[in-house]
């Protein structure tokens, strides 16, 4: 799968996004080394603190379906005219299972930006700073 087709993806998950607050839907699409894609959309709550990013949506569908491991990629898809960073609680999130993770980041008019999870959350804690 080329990186176009998974910011795609990514861009197809705001159909299911539920943004009743922010109506700022954002989707994802996570790349296993097998080629299995895990998407996500961010789903919104009342109770603020209880929403939930796509990209996470994302990465709990994959750990959940047994695949912690060879992650290659993720595209974030937003609708603004900036790009689609991850919240630094994505950030942590990814890093656990993937720190070398590319991160495709997208915006609005469907172009994307790479860059190396490593440099959006330099020093990261994980499961190696346990050791
Ligand atoms: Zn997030």
């Amino acid at each position: 799968m080329t990186d176009q087709e998974l910011v795609k993806k990514a861009f197809e998950m705001h159909q299911f996004s539920y943004v009743p607050y922010s109506h700022f839907p954002v989707g994802a699409a996570l790349l296993s080394e097998e080629g299995r894609v895990f998407t996500g959309c961010n789903v919104e709550n009342a109770a603020y603190g209880s929403t939930i990013c796509a990209e996470r949506t994302a990465i709990v569908k994959a750990v959940s379906e047994g695949c912690r491991e060879g992650w290659t990629a993720i595209a974030i898809a937003g609708q603004g005219e900036d790009f689609c960073w991850p919240c630094g609680a994505c950030r942590q999130m990814l890093y656990e299972f993937a720190p070398n993770l590319r991160v495709l980041a997208a915006r609005g008019d469907g172009t994307f930006r790479e860059v190396p999870l490593s440099s959006l959350l330099p020093c990261g804690f994980g499961p190696k700073s346990l050791k």
